[in-house]
């Protein structure tokens, strides 16, 4: 079926203290309207909007806003848009587990098995199911379609997605998921477009935001992930630790008589950017301070990121490009020159004031390999997926 003319899609973004919302037109893919409420859980507000329909966001949210009662809010100002009738829904979910590995139009089936995902993702998907649920109550005709973090991975070899456990337990689904994959995805889709040929070859992304991640991609597809079976995994992140030796882990809770929710809140909430400065998990704080342990912290994030990137390019048999995303990503000219500096023994090199412009190909002319800022889009993915599920349904 054609979509009509000012027939839109609503995008919903539900993460554990924010719910960002996008509205495409279903016929161009047209951004209308986009933004979200943060601080949900401690004091919730609305983060701006931008698009013609703006205006209807403003003001009347009360501060102390659950998730549920955000999400009413965001839905009954959309309900008011003018001139926009939604055709379809789509979600980002966190996790699709072993089984999903593309989009899937939600149904009754389809939310059972979500449900049974969430000891998999227990910060995350409750919120994604419950603006799911939001959403069937404001239209409960309109089809929605499930959209996964974890989907882009599933493409991984098996030896990429195994741990060294008990095979049993790979068996029970004790595996690598990887996670950012709708970022991933957004960057795989428009890289042909500003990396021609070199978009089909060997590419390591580097998604940096609060979370963080690398994934290496080969002909568009993911091949290798720094997150695992959980967002903990990998780079050392704003709040998060990255990978660290298991056995640290057994040593908190058995030598120290931690409880694994202490132990839970020191590696999600008390480590990563955070932890190692003792100042702030913003990065743009750390880089505006002359505190040493600031300048440390930065410096451990860009050696993890070096360090990773070179077992990404192992796992690729070398680099043709290199793409920043996210909002360390896209706006730290310095961080992104630590990098480029650990990684100057593959020949790749910044040309310095690209870099500092935040230009869309900040390399060198001479560098061995392209490196590009692309701006993050986890929405406009799931538009296209609901688009491609209604005209093959
Ligand atoms: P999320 O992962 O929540 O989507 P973002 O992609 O927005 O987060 O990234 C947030 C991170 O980006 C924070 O660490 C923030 O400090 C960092 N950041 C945003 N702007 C800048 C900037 N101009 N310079 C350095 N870091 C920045």
């Amino acid at each position: 079926m054609t979509p009509s003319k000012d027939a839109a899609i609503l995008v919903l973004n539900a993460g554990s203290s924010s719910v960002k919302f996008a509205l495409f037109a279903a016929g161009t893919l047209q951004p209308l309207c986009r933004g979200g409420i943060e601080g949900i859980g401690s004091r919730a507000r609305f983060g701006g909007a931008v698009g013609a329909q703006a205006h209807l966001f403003e003001g009347g949210l009360p501060e102390d806003s659950t998730h549920e009662a955000a999400t009413h809010w965001l839905l009954d100002r959309i309900r008011r848009a003018d001139g926009i009738a939604l055709c379809a829904a789509g979600h980002r979910i966190v996790h699709g587990g072993p089984d999903f590995s593309a989009p899937v139009v939600i149904d009754e089936a389809v939310m059972t098995a979500l449900e049974a995902l969430i000891p998999l993702a227990p910060a995350h998907q409750p919120h994604n199911l419950a603006a799911i649920r939001a959403v069937r109550s404001a239209w409960p005709d309109l089809p929605q379609v499930a959209c996964f973090d974890t989907a882009f991975h599933r493409t991984m070899p098996r030896l990429a997605q195994i741990f060294a456990i008990p095979h049993e337990l790979t068996d029970q689904g004790l595996v690598r998921y990887g996670f950012h994959g709708l970022s991933y995805q957004h960057v795989a889709d428009v890289l042909p477009d500003i990396a021609g040929e070199r978009a089909k070859g060997r590419v390591i992304v580097a998604h940096l935001g609060h979370g963080a991640s690398l994934c290496a991609l080969h002909e568009g597809r993911s091949v290798a992930t720094t997150m695992g079976f959980t967002a903990l995994d990998g780079l050392m992140m704003g709040m998060r630790c990255g990978a660290i030796d298991a056995g640290l882990v057994l040593h908190l809770i058995e030598q120290r008589g931690m409880a694994p929710s202490e132990v839970s809140e020191i590696l999600n909430r008390r480590s990563g950017l955070l932890g190692v400065s003792g100042l702030s998990n913003d990065a743009r704080t750390l880089l505006a301070s002359d505190d040493p342990r600031a300048a440390e912290a930065l410096a451990l994030f860009a050696y993890r990121v070096v360090r990773e990137a070179g077992s990404m390019m192992a796992a690729m048999g070398g680099l043709d490009a290199f793409v920043f995303t996210a909002g360390i990503g896209e706006r730290s000219a310095q961080i992104r020159s630590a990098i480029a500096e650990g990684l100057a023994w593959t020949g790749l090199r910044l040309d310095a004031a690209r870099n500092a412009a935040h230009d869309t190909r900040i390399s060198a002319d001479d560098s061995t390999i392209p490196v590009y800022v692309i701006s993050a889009d986890e929405e406009l993915p799931i538009a296209r997926a609901v688009i491609a599920r209604r005209l093959s349904a």
